[in-house]
């Protein structure tokens, strides 16, 4: 699996090296449309129907540039993009907000579930629609914008509430505002003295990676440290121009780190993760979470077992540079916040003898440390399976 090389469908093969990299006529030139999109990709009845019974609902929206890495029905790039029937199954357990991220906001736009980070709200708009968003029952509904009253209470609660020292930039997708904008609200942020790191959670790298361009990057970086969280999730994402706005956030000095969410017969088996990581850490970002995808409604089909997850980080310990190794983590339905499950090592305990088994299934004792006064390890077997608050 090798990524994927420059490329532009043949419908626009005549637009010139210039336009194509313009970040606002990729924007200007999405396609949104049944009508529109028929011409372009041999569509599969599922696809059409998918498109048409969605329409009102969660819309879809597809740049010229990602629309191009497309190719047949099983393709990842397609299945992220184009909506499908299968969209329309309803599974009892699924819900609209799965994260209860509206319960625990304290003022309309921002959610503040753990006590020294807080997630801001600034857009409801992406370059492209994914498919298995968790927040579709807000995305693309670009009426339900923030407005200045709701982002002005959103800064006084912040400004109030010293525990906070991390404020994650989100949406929709932040880079979805102009550079001025998103300039004026890192400013207004850094104003504030206990908030120490910033982080602007964003897909554009992937859907739209014209966006990182030198004007973005020398304009954000005044409000440093600021970290960026993006959302690969396949190799064929993995494209000259998204390594090119990796390697320029890198340059002026973001901190870039993987979000994947694990997507059935998308990415869900270890070969695809490793090239995929691979590829990543080679441009500078760092995989930080793979995520089991949230039970939202619209989104069964996509969904893979918890074990799946564990199964691959099984096999990447190992055969891969722990630079490369995401932790695996699941955002607990309910609002319980993110838990994050590593593959279980221990084999058995004998008194302080621990054995366990590595990444061949080879076995290996470890003796344990003795208890210290001070100790803080309680008595009894580690949890290899262990949760921790994220
Ligand atoms: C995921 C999340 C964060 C950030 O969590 P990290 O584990 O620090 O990346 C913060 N606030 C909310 C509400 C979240 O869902
Ligand atoms: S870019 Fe993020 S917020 Fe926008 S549709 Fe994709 S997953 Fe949802």
């Amino acid at each position: 699996m090798t990524p994927t090389q420059r490329r532009r469908h043949s419908a626009w093969s005549e637009i010139p090296a210039a336009t194509w990299a313009d970040w606002r006529w990729q924007l200007r030139n999405r396609v949104t449309t049944l009508e529109a999109l028929e011409p372009l990709v041999e569509l599969t009845p599922e696809e059409r129907e998918g498109i048409r019974a969605r329409r009102g609902s969660f819309p879809f929206a597809i740049t010229p540039y990602y629309l191009s890495l497309m190719e047949g029905p099983d393709c990842p790039v397609r299945r992220q993009a184009i909506p499908h029937i299968d969209e329309m199954q309803r599974v009892p357990w699924d819900m609209v907000d799965p994260l209860a991220e509206e319960e625990h906001s304290p003022v309309s736009v921002l959610s503040h579930r753990y006590p020294d980070r807080a997630l801001l709200y600034v857009t409801h708009t992406c370059p492209v629609y994914c498919r298995h968003c968790t927040r579709q029952r807000k995305v693309g509904d670009a009426s339900s914008a923030p407005a200045r009253s709701e982002l002005d209470a959103a800064f006084d609660y912040l400004a109030r509430t010293p525990s906070v020292r991390d404020l994650l930039i989100s949406g929709g997708d932040p880079l979805s505002l102009p550079d001025a904008r998103l300039d004026a609200l890192l400013a207004r942020a850094r104003a504030i003295e206990h908030i120490e790191v910033l982080r602007l959670c964003t897909r554009n790298p992937v859907t739209l990676p014209q966006r990182i361009d030198q004007a973005f990057v020398e304009t954000l970086r005044a409000h440093h440290p600021v970290y960026v969280s993006t959302h690969f999730n396949h190799p064929a994402e993995c494209t000259p121009e998204a390594g090119e706005a990796l390697e320029r956030l890198a340059d002026h000095g973001f901190n870039v780190g993987n979000q994947m969410v694990l997507l059935r017969g998308i990415n869900d088996d270890p070969a695809t993760v490793e090239a995929l990581n691979r590829w990543l850490v080679r441009h500078r970002c760092r995989p930080y979470y793979m995520f089991q995808c949230d039970p939202v409604e619209g989104t069964a089909h996509l969904r893979t077992p918890v074990s799946a997850g564990l199964r691959i980080l099984d096999a990447l310990r190992g055969q891969l540079s722990g630079l490369a190794i995401p932790q695996f983590a699941v955002d607990l339905p309910g609002g319980g916040g993110k838990i994050t499950l590593t593959p279980d090592r221990l084999v058995r305990r004998a008194g302080r003898a621990l054995t366990f088994r590595d990444h061949q299934d080879r076995e290996f004792t470890y003796v344990d440390g003795a208890q210290s006064e001070n100790s803080c390890a309680e008595e009894g077997v580690p949890r290899s399976a262990h949760s921790k608050p994220a």
